[in-house]
């Protein structure tokens, strides 16, 4: 089987070997660099499958490379950061970087938020199993897209449309964060409010129908300042 190749840019040197080592037992071809601009060159030579990006580079914001590879690419881009405050979260998100995972991280959590992105590029942001089934599920939440319609225990929650619209669409990105900007923009179009009451009172109303305790939710996660997560499907 071909190996994804992930390219780590990082110029702490102990944090780029950690993830250089469990990138490679765990069966990824791994690039590494230290700069920003031979990132930029790798990525074009190269075309890795994913970029683990630091946004502290010693020659250049990071998110100027982000800036740049989406005039061109969609490949997954996810920053790695230390002391990230949320409004580079959001800025990173909103350039179009896939996710972001803050020092100090486990390996469980990067492996997995490496193996969300890949899948979300490869099924072009329609998660596969929805396309084929048209349902997607999490524990005992069930999202039937064909019926338009959200079930927790084969019980439907009775959402109403916008709340449903929320659902569905994290659903669709489910494990990866999705702004309140990008809710907003798909929800109600561009012209949006980027005021996010209108989300939170949905949220809260969403939360009370689908969570055991809305206070510690199971399915949809708050990422402070920056969106929500939908529980990765199953
Ligand atoms: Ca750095």
């Amino acid at each position: 089987m071909l190996k994804d190749t992930i390219l780590i840019c990082e110029d702490e040197r102990s944090i780029s070997n950690f993830i250089s080592t469990v990138l490679t037992t765990n069966g990824y071809e791994v690039l590494v660099t230290e700069t920003g601009a031979s990132a930029y060159t790798l990525i074009t030579s190269r075309c890795p499958d994913l970029v683990l990006l630091d946004l502290g580079l010693p020659d250049m914001d990071g998110l100027d490379i982000i800036r740049a590879v989406r005039e061109w690419s969609q490949m997954p881009i996810i920053v790695v950061s230390a002391r990230m405050r949320e409004k580079d979260k959001v800025e990173a998100l909103d350039l179009g970087a896939d996710d972001y995972i803050a020092k100090p991280f486990g390996t469980s959590e990067l492996l997995a938020r490496i193996r969300t992105a890949l899948r979300h590029t490869r099924t072009r942001a329609e998660n596969a199993s929805i396309a084929q089934s048209g349902v997607f599920q999490t524990g005992e939440l069930r999202i039937d897209y064909d019926k338009r319609l959200v079930f927790l225990r084969d019980e439907d929650v009775h959402l109403t449309q916008s709340e449903y619209k929320i659902v569905a669409m994290l659903g669709k990105s489910a494990g990866k964060v999705l702004t309140y900007d990008a809710i907003l923009r798909e929800l109600w179009g561009p012209g949006a409010t980027r005021n996010n009451q209108i989300l939170r009172v949905n949220m809260a109303n969403i939360r009370r129908k689908i969570e055991e305790n809305p206070a510690e939710p199971s399915y949809i996660f708050t990422e402070i300042g920056v969106g929500y997560r939908m529980a990765d499907g199953e």
